[in-house]
């Protein structure tokens, strides 16, 4: 686009669970402001309705249905809503992710999810996280980062993640949770987690949050900014 002024911008943040991107994320759309777009929240919120109404995890096209239906508003100040209802909390339980990871493998599930995302990247300057933003949703994304972290520091994050919400999860438990949900989600045939051959990998362990926002920030405006105001 010729105008740097009105150009909307996005940055991809993919990566495993307990990598930090959703923290990163957040942010980095706080300091750029972006609008930031937890994809995650977005699985979770559908798996959940499915739960709630009993369908089959595996039936493709009940939850293609669900997918499709289902109005996700992902609002500023991080509540999650889902038809209209606030399910910030509710989407959070392990047991919701797993679900997520389940029905998220379903080529309808995904597809639908795509056109929500992309619609929102199209209305403003996002920084979008999730497994395949810079593969799959926006290809062509200004900057591709692939956050990684060791699988111990992944999982010491989320049991503190957990504890504070009063969920209780032994790390063992959770180590065992973590692997499957990997396995699943770099193994499924449809928009496996991957680093796009474009992406900047990096691994966040012994780095602290400030260094790794530090790092995505030096990458944003070296790629976007040209000195000017990109929002
Ligand atoms: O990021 P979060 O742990 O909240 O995501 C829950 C699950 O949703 C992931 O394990 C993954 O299976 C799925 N997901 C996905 N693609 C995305 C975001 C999440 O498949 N872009």
């Amino acid at each position: 686009m010729a105008d740097g002024s009105t150009r909307r911008v996005v940055v991809a943040i993919d990566g495993p669970a307990g990598a930090g991107k959703s923290t990163i994320a957040k942010r980095l759309a706080a300091r750029l402001g972006f609008t930031y777009i937890d994809t995650g929240a977005m699985y979770r919120a559908v798996s959940l309705w499915a739960l709630r109404r009993g369908v089959d995890l595996s039936d493709m096209h009940r939850t293609e249905q669900l997918a499709k239906a289902a109005r996700i508003d992902l609002e500023p100040g991080g509540r999650v809503l889902l038809n209209g209802e606030e399910v910030t909390d509710a989407i959070r339980t392990a047991e919701v992710g797993e679900a997520a990871s389940v029905i998220a493998v379903l080529p309808g599930v995904r597809r639908a999810m795509v056109e929500k995302q992309r619609e929102m990247g199209a209305r403003t300057s996002v920084v979008m996280e999730g497994r395949d933003i810079g593969t799959v949703v926006f290809p062509n994304a200004d900057v591709k980062v692939f956050l990684d972290a060791s699988q111990p520091e992944r999982v010491r994050r989320r049991l503190i993640d957990f504890q504070a919400q009063g969920q209780p999860v032994t790390a063992e438990t959770l180590e065992e949770q973590i692997r499957e949900r990997d396995q699943r989600d770099r193994s499924r045939a449809e928009a496996p987690l991957a680093q796009a051959p474009d992406a900047v990998y990096l691994d966040s362990t012994g780095l602290t949050i400030e260094q790794v926002e530090e790092e995505i920030l030096r990458l944003v405006r070296a790629r976007v900014s040209n000195g000017k105001d990109f929002r």
